[in-house]
Formats: structure tokens, sequence, C-alpha cells
């Protein structure tokens, strides 16, 4: 798979003076503050672009970094201005940053045009261009090559889009001399490890409520993983495919053959599929209106009336078990509804588990990363938190990342 054969900065020659184009991920949770502006809740994807457009500043060059924020239609909406994500990246940066108010008009000509070598300017999100996200490959190349027209060189790092085959993400790549940023560099560095050749025993922990989109991952890893531990939403399936009720828990009906064909096929390939024994279950879904009333049932016992929302202690300790006795680990998706205090041990006690593990320990994916916050987690514990979901998902899975293949051209 592609990643050691990209070309990096270093590929791009002396950049002073030049104008590098740098696609980010500064996709941030916002929310509104008192005054009724926009408040970054979470500003870990602005601190994680940081280094590269900083040392692209250091190198001299004129930065142009363009991003997207939320999901506008294809045309200009305040609500999802990158205006106070600039701002904020000034902070961190600890130096002015410009801002233009569209990508490819008049005032991201102007400001890019007014840069002086080392400086940075943050144009306005590309999502406001139906060509960034459009299907047809006319309609984002003609979106790209006007971006090209900023840029004398293009630098991917926004490892959240890299799957994705955009405009400011692919297209653009296909104008200009093109290299891998330093976060991306990262990110596939530590997927490559978890593919090629892994320290053993290597367990992957799957959770989450995304379940369709998650046991695709499952085929791959079942010729590499040693253990599969499976929680979250996930559960439920499974437990269907293994003849039991699961009551109202979250089910993907036409996913129960093929999780029976992974039980079967586990054995066979040397794989251990870990199901949880026991399971925290609920008669509602929780909402602000009532007080959880969690109650701790057998996985092959969930009363009718009722719904799963975590795993149950006896399962936590077990995966915790089998997490701290691997060298390798690989966690994307939460054991619970770790929103909810009452339906978060689970969660806690694999996380409790990665942080102790004496090898790698990846967390991937948005609501896990935010899971191991929300916790009190200190990251710094983790191996590595990758700021790519389903980027890292689909790498897992074995599928090529358009954004990163197209720099190995
Ligand atoms: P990630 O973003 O880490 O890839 P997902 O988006 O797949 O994870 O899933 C995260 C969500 O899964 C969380 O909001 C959590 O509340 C939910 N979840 C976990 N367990 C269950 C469950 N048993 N039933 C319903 N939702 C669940
Ligand atoms: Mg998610």
């Amino acid at each position: 798979m592609a990643g050691h054969d990209v070309a990096d900065i270093d590929s791009l020659g002396d950049l002073r003076g030049k104008r590098v184009l740098v696609r980010s991920d500064l996709n941030v949770p916002l929310d509104t503050a008192p005054d009724g502006g926009a408040r970054i809740t979470d500003d870990g994807r602005v601190r994680a672009s940081v280094p590269t457009i900083r040392r692209l500043a250091e190198a001299g060059a004129r930065v142009v970094v363009m991003a997207h924020l939320g999901r506008p239609k294809g045309e200009p909406d305040p609500a999802y201005s990158l205006r106070p994500v600039a701002a904020r990246l000034g902070e961190l940066l600890g130096s002015d940053v410009a801002f233009a108010t569209d990508t490819v008009g008049e005032s991201a000509t102007e400001t890019v045009a007014g840069l002086d070598d080392g400086q940075v300017a943050v144009l306005e999100n590309v999502r406001f261009n139906p060509g960034e996200t459009s299907k047809e490959d006319e309609i984002r190349g003609a979106f790209a090559s006007e971006l090209a027209k900023l840029g004398d060189a293009f630098v991917s790092d926004g490892f959240g889009v890299v799957h994705r085959k955009q405009a400011s993400v692919y297209d653009i790549a296909l104008h200009l001399p093109s290299a891998m940023g330093g976060l991306v560099a990262a990110e596939v560095d530590v997927l490559r490890r978890l593919t090629h050749d892994p320290e053993r025993p290597y367990v992957v922990v799957l959770g989450g409520s995304k379940v369709s989109d998650k046991l695709g991952v499952i085929d791959n890893l079942m010729g590499q993983a040693d253990r599969l531990l499976i929680g979250g939403g996930m559960v439920f399936t499974f437990l269907k495919a293994q003849g039991h009720e699961v009551g109202s828990s979250l089910l993907e009906d036409d996913q129960v053959d093929t999780c029976r064909d992974y039980l079967a096929r586990a054995d066979e390939t040397g794989v251990e599929i870990v199901l949880p024994t026991d399971v925290v279950v609920d008669t509602a879904f929780p909402s602000g209106d009532r007080e959880p009333q969690p109650r701790v049932v057998a996985a092959d016992a969930i009363p009718a009336d009722s719904l799963g929302l975590d795993i149950g202690p006896e399962s936590g300790a077990a995966f915790a078990d089998a997490v701290r006795a691997a060298r390798t680990v690989f966690w994307n998706g939460p054991m619970g509804v770790f929103e909810t205090p009452a339906f978060a041990d689970g969660t806690r006690a694999v996380a409790q588990a990665l942080t102790e593990v004496d090898g790698l320990s990846v967390v991937g994916g948005g609501d896990s990363a935010a899971a191991v916050r929300t916790l009190g987690f200190d990251e710094a514990a983790f191996g590595h938190i990758s700021t790519g979901g389903g980027a890292s998902l689909e790498y897992l899975e074995g599928t090529e990342l358009p954004g990163i293949a197209v720099l190995s051209r």
C-alpha cells in the first residue's frame, strides 16, 4: 500500500518565496458563545495541523491553508465560516494569519498576493464551492485548477480527508508538485506498523455505532489480528448471529449472516473473536427526561423490553486483560454509550488498559478520541491517537486512500 514511496516536504526543494498550498483538517466542533459568535469546543485538529504549517513558514514559504468545516451545501454559509478557526490557528502559531473570505475569488487572489515569505493565509471553507465534493471529475478538476493558481506546490496534511476524492485533497495534486505533510506521514507510519508484521499478540477492539461501516474491517483483520474484541453497538448483531435475542438493542438485521460467517471463519483462520459475556441494559435509550436504570444481564439473556448500552463488568475486565496482554492494540469505537456516565464503564476499562500496554497502542475514530478526553485520560498515555477515523479504518480495510495514492504517481 502507498505510504513510504510518497514524496515528503524535503522533496519540494527550497521553499523560500514559494506559495505552498496546504490541505489541513481543521474540521473542529463549534458551538455558540454567549456573545453569539462561534466557539471552538475542541481544537485538537487545529493543534495537530500546526507543526506542518509552522515548518513551511519557517522555511520561508508563503503558506496558503485550504480546509473545510462541516457540511455546507456547496455555497457560502456563515454558520460554517472558517474565520474563527483561522483566528485560533493564529493564536497557536503566535503570528497573524490572513483570511480570505472566498476560496478562488478576488479575496483569495489578493490575500495570497499580499503574503510575504513566512506568512500564513487561510482560505474560506473549500466546501462553499460545489466543485470540492462533486462526483464529476470535470467539475472537481475545474475547481482544483483554480485553486492550483494560488500555489507553486501542494502539501497534503489533512489525514481526516485523505480517503476522500475531493478537489483540495486529490485533484489539486494533479496540477502541482506535491508532497505529504508531517501529520499524514506520521499517521501512515503508525498504520503501516499495524499492517506490516505487528508485534504479537495483536489485539483489535471494535465498538461504536457505525456497525455496517466497520464490519468490512473485520474481514481484513481476520487474517492479521490474533484477537478481535467486539463491544459497542456491534455486539448485538453478533449475538443475534449466535441465536440469541437482543431486545431492542442496536441491530443490523441484514448483517446477521455476515457476522455468522465471521464467527465460522474465525475458527478456521485462527483469530479469536471475543464477545461480551455480560451486558448493561436499560429499558430506554438515555435521554434528559429520565434517570438511567442500568442493569447487568448475561449476554445471552437480554430481556425483550430492554436494550444493551454497554458491555458488562465481567466483560470489561476480560477485555482489559486481553488488551494488557497485547504488544500491539488498535481500538476503534466506544464500548457503550459513554456520553452517559451510567454506560461509560466498559469504555473506561478498555481505555485504561490501552494506557498500560507494553507496546504500540492506537486509538482511531472521532468518538473514541473524544471518549478518551471526556473520561479524563491523558492523551500522552496512548501510543497514538489518530485524527482520522474513517481514513484509518479504510487503510486497515486494505482500501487505497486516493489522497495518498495520488501523491505517489
Ligand atoms: P468512532 O467515531 O470512534 O468511530 P462511532 O461513530 O462508530 O465511533 O460510534 C460512537 C457512538 O457509538 C457513541 O456516540 C456511542 O454512544 C455509540 N454506542 C456505543 N455503544 C452503543 C450501543 N450499545 N448502542 C447504541 N449506541 C452505542
Ligand atoms: Mg463517530
